[in-house]
């Protein structure tokens, strides 16, 4: 194939894509195949001759689609969202086209200069106050390692990098125990150590952590000669939306001189709505590092994570590392993957831009509330059914439940929900017990979706219960 062959072929990539999104309602949600099935379907060695494009395009067809799981089917209401909007898929096709590798300013300007416009634009959206800067990642995972290395570098005076961390102190980085597992796997990879993640219990009706503990938890630290690094918070958290009161844990970190780290991977998409703030967001202002993935709600094609830091230098210390083949001679420049660990960096700035403007703040408002004021009505249904009983209220647009029955009968319920297809839930824990989750935050959903979904709930737990 060459490029005289690419626009009849994107074309039919472009008609088919815009009927799949809107035929998606008629497939099952959740691929339908058992393991080993697609790969059985593929063959073993790669060809020697080329193929033609109408052959691999229907291969695709035939063969791959039917092991995909429907992330943008307006029924997903599992995981979290992972939005693909028209305008920010145009945006990644443009990227793709150009395939430019953005790694340092010279790289293309362009990139960089919107990335720091785009962090800046967010960072309004979501009412951070000026001055705080930031970096377009991959994901929520690499911001937060970022953010832990970042920890352990100012811990040790930051010649961690230098000495390595054997025979050095215990460091230590305080969180609740709602917090994703990204944390965990951010302090295996810095060194620090599962054992020296210290998870403190959650209380109350956001499930927040229990502040006191944490001070309790750090001064035995101290005591014991160990040497606290950091605390990381947490907005929305993935099982049940825990939120912790980010005023009093950044009052925590400002009285003992700690590195302080949020994760609103999801959440932070709500925060673009004035009246979330006030519960879930004050005291947003006292962290060095927030990492939100619009590629979650907000509607950015993924991957797409921001992460803004209130002043970037110590990160840029932890991370940057300058071979000769990488310098650049110009002043006044921002070399973005100095603040990041890879070192290759996708223009993932223009989605942002395509995206915001093509739909406005207003629009997108309009969106996540719809999902708010939709989890809250069918949490209310469910909680009326003697099938279920609500486990978690919702958080914004996440709540739990259980249907009848021990933690095996949860796994049951959700796997025959599952392999019905017509909606998509994923399980978690909460308080020592399965839970299933339900979240809404799909952008083509609509209210009668939510009614299909409750329809669905009803119908397979009073099957379940006649057996
Ligand atoms: N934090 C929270 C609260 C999440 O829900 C998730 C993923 O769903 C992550 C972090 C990890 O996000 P990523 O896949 O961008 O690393």
């Amino acid at each position: 194939m060459d490029w005289r062959e690419f626009p009849d072929w994107s074309e039919k990539v472009a008609n088919w894509s815009a009927h799949y999104h809107q035929t998606l309602r008629d497939r099952p949600v959740r691929a339908q195949v058992l393991p080993g099935d697609i790969e059985a379907r593929l063959t073993d060695w790669p060809p020697e001759l080329p193929d033609e494009m109408s052959q691999i395009m229907d291969d695709f067809m035939q063969l791959i689609l039917p092991g995909m799981t429907h992330w943008q089917h307006p029924r997903f209401f599992a995981y979290f969202p992972a939005n693909v909007t028209p305008p920010s898929m145009l945006a990644e096709m443009l990227m793709s086209v150009m395939g430019a590798q953005c790694m340092l300013w010279q790289t293309s300007p362009a990139a960089t200069e919107m990335e720091v416009v785009m962090v800046d634009w967010l960072r309004q959206a979501l009412a951070l106050p000026a001055g705080y800067k930031g970096v377009i990642q991959d994901s929520a995972s690499s911001a937060t390692l970022s953010a832990v290395l970042t920890m352990r570098e100012r811990a040790m005076g930051f010649c961690g990098n230098k000495l390595g961390v054997a025979g050095q102190g215990r460091l230590r980085i305080y969180c609740s125990d709602q917090v994703h597992s990204s944390i965990d796997r951010a302090c295996w990879i810095a060194g620090v150590g599962q054992n020296n993640l210290v998870k403190v219990p959650h209380q109350g009706p956001l499930h927040g952590i229990d502040v006191t503990a944490v001070k309790q938890a750090i001064a035995a630290d101290r005591e014991a000669g160990h040497i606290p690094a950091g605390i990381i918070g947490v907005v929305g958290s993935t099982s049940v939306g825990a939120s912790d009161d980010l005023g009093l844990l950044g009052d925590v970190a400002a009285e003992e001189g700690l590195y302080c780290h949020v994760d609103a991977a999801w959440a932070g998409a709500a925060m673009i709505c004035p009246e979330f703030r006030q519960q879930l967001w004050s005291g947003i202002d006292r962290f060095d590092s927030v990492v939100f993935n619009p590629h979650k709600w907000l509607g950015a094609h993924f991957d797409c994570s921001v992460q803004f830091l209130k002043d970037p230098t110590s990160q840029i210390n932890a991370l940057k590392i300058e071979p000769e083949y990488l310098k650049t001679t110009l002043d006044g420049i921002t070399n973005f993957s100095e603040w990041t660990i890879p070192l290759g960096r996708r223009f993932r700035a223009l989605k942002l831009w395509f995206l915001m403007r093509a739909y406005g703040l207003e629009s997108l408002r309009d969106r996540l509330r719809n999902h708010v004021v939709w989890a809250n009505a069918l949490c209310e249904m469910l909680r009326a059914s003697p099938h279920f009983e609500i486990v978690t209220e919702p958080i914004l647009s996440l709540f739990t439940f259980r249907c009848a029955g021990d933690d095996a009968s949860q796994q049951r319920f959700l796997d025959r929900v599952n392999d019905d297809g017509r909606i998509y839930l994923t399980l978690s824990e909460f308080a020592g017990e399965k839970v299933i989750r339900f979240q809404v935050g799909q952008f083509d959903t609509t209210w009668a979706d939510i009614l299909s979904a409750h329809r669905v709930l009803e119908e397979l737990a009073g099957e379940l219960n006649r057996l």
